[in-house]
């Protein structure tokens, strides 16, 4: 299957052609023939399947096509709403590739950056929208932005949307759209509560699924390294200088320990930049432009930052710490692997972390490969493990205030319901 096959426009054809794609992936082979008919897309899949030029190869072709659109006077026809500002970039950047030989204009909204730009480019007029939730809502709030228009609506990474608390501001996003238009809801996973989403958003939809976790981890060369906590700087800087990868990702479990790996690789002559959430919108952007241009060789990125990076030819993925949720080891070795290239992705298990690994071994149905000759290696047995006493509690520590009398359970109630926002 070709493309010019999906009936795709010669412009889109020709740009497509310059960005390197033959063949459409399964996702675009399945999704773009349905959308160029009109209809909504429920697709259970995420980055690295293709699924940014599933959606936005038909949205581009479709508003091409229009010849009722007014090019004087542009409205917002196209509508995408993701949640992190890495992840809305990377969408525009797609759409401005795609695009290239149409006269369509596109640009990108995001939070934790100053508004003037965004609404200088949203003033000159623009067909489609690439936006988080909370700056469009802004935006919307301040009058630069209608959504009247929308005829075109793609609500990208679903899940993740709910897990960052963004369901109201998605609701209320949803009620300013018009009934009639296309809508396409993409999301890695299918609980209960996406499939409610995607009812409220969706009608009688066509459904794709594309099983990604098999298939990255089938792409990707894995092993795994037992190691104790306290070797792993160690043996990542080993590693990093033994094998010497053009790019090497590093995942943390915290944002602290992500600056703190930094901090070890810097007394080892190893420069490492670091992107999480408590970085500046301004910093993240610098950092993850210097690891795509190559300028810095290792990034040290915590799960939601991270998550949808696209950085091409990608050599290595490390898994400092083994993630507790298991899909999340397909999202993070995801970023190696990506479309048709084939990677690499070591990971570090401390003794405590090996109920990790079999659970992540259960979910890609593949045992990983235990490098036993290493430096580091931590060769004691999992049944002799005894976890370390955690320090008790001093609650008096804690300041008697008016409003707080030393009862513990002050601090649970004042706790925020929702984690804090990221766009
Ligand atoms: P996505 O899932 O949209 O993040 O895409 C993952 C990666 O695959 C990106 O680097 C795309 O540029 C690339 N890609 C998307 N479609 C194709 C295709 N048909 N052929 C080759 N690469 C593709």
């Amino acid at each position: 299957m070709t493309f010019k096959e999906l009936e795709i426009a010669e412009p889109i054809l020709r740009a497509i052609a310059e960005k390197g794609y033959t063949n459409p992936t399964p996702i675009q082979e399945q999704s773009i023939p349905v959308l160029l008919k009109g209809k909504d897309l429920l697709g259970c899949a995420q980055t690295g399947t293709g699924k940014t030029a599933a959606f936005a190869i038909p949205i581009i072709q479709q508003l091409f096509e229009d010849e009722t659109r007014n090019r004087n006077h542009r409205k917002i026809k196209s509508l995408i709403v993701t949640p992190t500002r890495e992840l809305a970039i990377q969408i525009q950047e797609n759409f401005k590739a795609y695009s290239k030989y149409t006269d369509l204009r596109n640009t990108v909204i995001f939070g934790g950056v100053k508004q003037g730009k965004q609404t200088a480019a949203l003033k000159q007029g623009i067909d489609i929208l690439v936006a988080t939730p909370g700056r469009l809502l802004d935006l919307i709030g301040q009058g630069y932005i209608t959504l009247k228009h929308i005829e075109y609506f793609v609500l990208d990474e679903a899940d993740q949307m709910l897990d960052m608390g963004f369901i109201h501001d998605i609701k209320k996003i949803i009620a300013q759209l018009p009934h009639k238009r296309q809508s396409l809801f993409f999301s890695a996973t299918m609980p209960k509560s996406i499939v409610e989403l995607s009812g409220k958003i969706l009608g009688n939809p066509y459904k794709v699924t594309v099983k990604p976790e098999q298939a990255t981890a089938e792409k990707v060369e894995q092993s795994v390294y037992f190691v104790a906590k306290a070797d792993k700087p160690k043996l990542l800087e080993y590693l990093i200088l033994e094998k010497n990868p053009d790019s090497t990702l590093v995942f943390s479990r915290t944002k602290h320990g992500a600056d703190k790996i930094v901090r070890k690789l810097a007394k080892a002559k190893i420069t490492a930049e670091a992107i999480h959430g408590n970085k500046s919108q301004n910093q993240r952007q610098r950092a993850l432009g210097n690891f795509k241009n190559g300028k810095t060789k290792v990034l040290i990125a915590t799960d939601i930052a991270a998550r949808g990076i696209d950085v091409s030819e990608l050599s290595l993925v490390v898994n400092y710490d083994l993630p507790n949720v298991p899909e999340t080891y397909v999202h993070r070795i995801g970023r190696t692997g990506r479309a048709k290239a084939s990677g690499i992705a070591l990971s570090f298990c401390d003794i405590e972390e090996r109920p990790y690994l079999r659970d992540i071994e259960k979910l890609i149905r593949q045992k990983i490969d235990v490098v036993r000759d290493h430096l580091f290696v931590d060769s004691r047995d999992e049944s002799s493990f005894v976890p370390p006493e955690k320090p008790k509690q001093n609650h008096n520590r804690r300041k008697k205030t008016p409003g707080n009398q030393g009862n513990k359970n002050v601090w649970r109630r004042n706790k925020p319901k929702n984690k804090p926002r990221q766009s």
